[in-house]
């Protein structure tokens, strides 16, 4: 099946060049081999012209945040595209860039060879402003595709501003896409001419190294990154996410419904970091639960108005899993593609949550704590401070926790402003799903968005919804976890 026209964007009016040498697939955000769009058109394109396709995926040191972690997750993430292009015709070129500027001009030596360029439309962080920057020098077609969820993000121009009223929208308009999915296996039998790429930009640009594609702390520690930031404790790439998956469906989301409150349980999908780097994809995700459910989208109905249950016809647990994959993901996804110049800010913030944030400004704040003291863990609060001890060990935490987690740093925060860079801040550093749609509208939740208004109103909070330890602490088990993440 062909990639969707709505999926495909072009940022350049160039034409395709027949006469090129190869298709280059310039593989930023969608970093895997299966159910990739973007991949499927670069290969569409291949077939079409005869020619050769070549994978780009660079790792640059010089990006915000570059550090240890992030590296060696990309990395295990590339050395598995590597194994998985391997004995295929698809020329897989990895990059890695050893000094910072070493990297610059090599899209430009790759697409001046190229028909045309394909990329990934991933609507967060530098992605967006560098592939902008890159479509201003490059003179062939360069187009983005559109491979993040079930619905595609330029299938309307309308903001959605609840998570019900996108609901009620995805039942009326996505049961179409649901027809139209990436290819599972686009590699296999897949039958292009071979590319080699010239010495002269091997010889300036050669491909990374085996131990850096085997993350090897010392080739790791060779690079101009930030070190004081180690490997969390998930491994990358899309083989160690899909076994992940499979132990998810199988084994645990016959109890989401209850477990996924449970920061002691480990019963949510923890897929949230394969997701944001790629490696695996949502409509993977959403494949193995309609298998387990043997479902098939020609169940679905009419619209039902935004309800959360019945409108997968699947059992409850599958439906609460999927509100949170495709609901509140991509409504995540939404913001962040219509409004890119600022998803992050206050400004997306409801009129009632602004009104709020402003008249309580002035209100005294008992505690005051500054970056470090949150990022160190140096609160009263014993259980706020394991939930960033978890997040600094191991690079992930809980959904629960993270609510709670946001609305401590508004509360301890000097105004809103400053708690939004905090998460931010915090989270860019040590979470290894930041950096994403869905983290800023995690943030933004913890602020109104998505919220409505609660009552009586508080100080600090005034009338957004307010959350507290203790009685955290009494709705779920913490024990176990406090002991894990104790000092
Ligand atoms: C303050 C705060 C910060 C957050 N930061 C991030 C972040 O940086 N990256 C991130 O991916 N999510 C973030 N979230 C949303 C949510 O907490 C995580 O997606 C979820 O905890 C990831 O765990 P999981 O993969 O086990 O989720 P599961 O419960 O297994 O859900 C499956 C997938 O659905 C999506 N999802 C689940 N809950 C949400 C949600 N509330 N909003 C949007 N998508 C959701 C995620 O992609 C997740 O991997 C944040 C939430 C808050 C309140």
């Amino acid at each position: 099946m062909a990639v969707p026209a709505q999926r495909v964007r072009r940022l350049t009016e160039h034409p395709t060049k027949p006469d090129g040498r190869w298709v280059l697939y310039w593989m930023t955000s969608f970093r895997r081999t299966r159910f990739n769009f973007a991949l499927d058109r670069a290969i569409e394109h291949a077939k079409a012209l005869k020619k050769p396709l070549v994978v780009l995926e660079a790792l640059r040191v010089g990006y915000p945040d570059a550090n240890d972690r992030l590296h060696t997750f990309i990395l295990q993430g590339m050395a598995e595209n590597a194994r998985r292009f391997a004995q295929t015709p698809v020329l897989y070129f990895p990059y890695v860039e050893e000094t910072k500027g070493d990297g610059a001009g090599l899209l430009e030596a790759l697409a001046a060879e190229a028909c045309v360029v394909v990329g990934d439309d991933w609507p967060c962080y530098f992605v967006p402003h560098m592939q902008a920057a890159a479509a201003k020098r490059l003179d062939v077609r360069f187009e983005v595709v559109d491979s993040n969820g079930l619905w595609p993000m330029h299938a309307t121009d309308r903001v959605f501003t609840t998570a019900h009223s996108f609901r009620a929208h995805l039942q009326k308009t996505l049961t179409p896409h649901l027809f139209e999915l990436p290819n599972d296996a686009p590699l296999t039998g897949l039958e292009l001419p071979h590319a080699k790429l010239p010495s002269s930009l091997t010889s300036r640009w050669s491909r990374a190294a085996k131990d850096l594609l085997e993350a090897k702390p010392a080739a790791i520690a060779a690079l101009p990154i930030d070190h004081s930031v180690p490997p969390g404790k998930m491994k990358g790439g899309s083989a160690v996410g899909e076994a992940r998956l499979s132990l998810f469906v199988s084994k645990k989301l016959g109890d989401y419904p209850v477990a996924r409150n449970e920061p002691e349980e480990d019963g949510t999908s923890a897929l949230s970091p394969w997701l944001h780097f790629g490696h695996v994809s949502a409509h993977h995700v959403f494949a193995e639960v309609a298998r387990k459910e043997k479902w098939t989208p020609d169940v679905l109905g009419r619209s039902i108005g935004g309800s959360k249950e019945g409108w997968w016809k699947m059992s409850p647990a599958a439906e609460a899993f999927l509100d949170e994959l495709i609901t509140w993901r991509e409504l995540a996804f939404n913001m962040a593609a219509l409004r890119p110049d600022d998803y992050g800010t206050l400004e997306t913030l409801p009129a009632f949550a602004k009104a709020t944030h402003a008249k309580h400004a002035k209100d005294p704040r008992p505690h005051l704590y500054s970056l470090e003291q949150l990022e160190h863990s140096q609160t009263h609060d014993e259980l706020w401070n394991a939930t960033q001890r978890q997040m600094v060990r191991d690079g992930w935490f809980h959904n629960y926790l993270r609510m709670l987690w946001g609305k401590k740093i508004l509360e301890w925060s000097p105004s809103a402003k400053d708690a939004l860079e905090r998460m931010e801040r915090l989270m860019n550093k040590y979470s290894l799903d930041g950096r994403d749609p869905c983290s800023y509208s995690g943030y933004l939740w913890v602020l109104g968005r998505y919220d409505r208004a609660w009552g009586p109103e508080r100080p600090i909070f005034g009338s957004v919804r307010y959350m507290s330890s203790t009685n955290t602490a009494k709705k779920i088990s913490v024990k176990r976890y406090l002991e894990t993440y104790r000092a």
